[in-house]
């Protein structure tokens, strides 16, 4: 029988994980348990409701009283709310104490397995990323032999970075201020204060800057920092080629050979793929309860929309324009790694496919893909900027009842596109960036807690769409250096 492309066979774990996630959280995602045990003095009944997200505590003492305390960021609750466990072990320990003697829902013990599970599979895939990085890139710009091919490189690949994401942003403000997800409807309840960095942009865009010059290039190869690894790779490199001679020779043998073996363990770890992805799902969509979706479905609709538009729209023209290849044969030569992506929520940990998929699948030169992609997951982020910039006009739409003014809109545009400069690969970093808009336009940083609950899922999208962009930034790079060899 004819294996099944790897490709199908993500979407199938990834289709099967949503199933089984899907049916954890809608029949299994409460459990009650009626305490009986070492009940608190003074008390007849407990009961323990927990529900994904939310736990509530019925007690009923010996004069016949009920209490009714909720945990959890729920909102409008009748009686009395806690925001976490945290607070209410604080503030009622014997409350808390009842907690931990009742069970957890199903789809929460469920929900963490498979978190662990898919976990070992983004450990596999952090464990090459590093090395793969280095090798790769090291084979790479040995193979350019000179370090003007590089600048230029540099040059269009910074200029695609820019344009596809301020295009991106420019989708997501038309949809914002056309769709109006923030206005009409029932005012917001207050939100709950996120854990917001309360850093500025000039400081965030500095330490990136920072990061261009590892003062240890072993603690940045460590920790792992991307773009310190980048340029120190990159120096290496290009000195080695200055040197010249059988020491360029050595250097060239040794990364080619380095790059051939982490080549061949990430294919090796690709194929486990279809499996990790199965448990990312499965994990996400059993532990988020179907509940957080509803309140919040306008704004994340026009999130999804803008997405779709700019990845299946505006990226697609670009690739088959500039790159000269069909999009869609393009797209499915890069989905193992868009899909792991999308259900990973970080860039980061999908590079390894990444790179695997523009060089193994889709033909792109291991000199252009070694250096506009490992360069792309840590500073181009198109779904990133496109969401900030929607995330933060939502919040103004809910927080002064009307559009934000023009003037404003551009801040909001500009400072988006640097913040998706300064988040890292990584879940929700997105989210931490925001702060940094929010205050450029004088919204509280808490206001933010209105879509914390459904940041994962948007994650999720927007990752696929900043690997996606990475690859067509790469398919463009690549055409362009063709054309260029071509006339050379
Ligand atoms: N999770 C995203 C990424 O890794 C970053 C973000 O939070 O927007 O690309």
């Amino acid at each position: 029988m004819a294996r099944l492309a790897l490709h199908w066979q993500i979407a199938l774990g990834m289709a099967a994980g949503a199933v089984i996630g899907v049916a954890l959280n809608v029949f299994a995602g409460t459990a009650t348990t009626s305490v009986v045990a070492d009940l608190p003095a003074g008390l007849t009944t407990a009961t323990v409701t927990a529900t994904v997200g939310r736990t509530v505590i019925e007690t009923i003492d010996a004069g016949g009283r009920a209490e009714r305390v909720e945990v959890g960021p729920a909102a409008g609750a009748a009686g009395l709310r806690f925001d976490s466990l945290k607070t209410l072990a604080r503030e009622r320990p014997e409350l808390a104490g009842l907690v931990t003697k009742a069970r957890q829902p199903a789809a929460m013990v469920w929900g963490e397995w498979f978190q662990r599970l898919g976990g070992l599979f983004l450990r596999m895939l952090k464990m090459v990323a590093v090395p793969l990085i280095v090798t790769s890139l090291a084979s790479g710009v040995m193979g350019l032999g000179g370090a003007t091919g590089l600048g230029r490189m540099f040059s269009r690949t910074l200029t695609y970075y820019v344009t596809t994401s301020l295009l991106a942003i420019l989708t997501g403000m038309a949809f914002v201020n056309l769709m109006r997800p923030g206005l009409g409807g029932e005012p917001r309840p207050a939100p709950a204060p996120a854990a917001a960095a309360h850093t500025g942009l000039a400081d965030v865009l500095f330490q990136q800057l920072e990061s261009l010059v590892p003062d240890n290039p072993l603690a940045a190869l460590v920790a792992p920092d991307f773009l310190s690894i980048i340029t120190f790779t990159l120096a290496f490199s290009v000195f080695a080629l200055r040197v010249g001679g059988e020491v360029a020779t050595a250097i060239r043998g040794a990364a080619d050979a380095g790059f051939a073996v982490m080549m061949a363990m990430t294919h090796a770890i690709i194929r486990l793929a279809p499996l990790g992805v199965f448990f990312l799902v499965a994990a996400t969509t059993a532990t988020q309860g179907a509940g957080v979706f509803a309140s919040l479905s306008a704004y994340m609709l026009t999130v999804a929309l803008a997405l779709a538009v700019h990845a299946a729209i505006t990226l697609p023209l670009v690739v088959r324009v500039l790159a000269r290849r069909s999009p869609w044969q393009f797209a499915r030569a890069m989905s193992p790694a868009l899909l792991t992506a999308f259900s990973s929520a970080s860039s980061n940990a999908a590079l390894p496919l990444t790179l695997d998929c523009a060089e193994s699948r889709a033909g792109i030169r291991n000199r252009v893909g070694s250096f506009v992609l490992p360069l792309g997951a840590t500073v181009n982020m198109d779904g990133t900027a496109l969401y900030e910039a929607v995330a933060v006009l939502f919040i103004a739409q809910l927080h002064f009842g009307h559009d934000l003014p023009l003037a404003q809109q551009v801040v909001v545009c500009v400072t988006a596109l640097l913040a998706s400069v300064g988040a890292a690969g990584i879940p929700h970093a997105g989210l931490v960036m925001m702060a940094i808009i929010l205050q450029a336009v004088g919204l509280p940083a808490e206001s933010q807690g209105v879509i914390l609950a459904v940041d994962r899922v948007l994650d999720m999208g927007r990752t696929a769409v900043n690997v996606w962009s990475d690859a067509c930034g790469a398919a463009v790079i690549d055409a362009w250096e063709n054309a260029d060899a071509a006339a050379g």
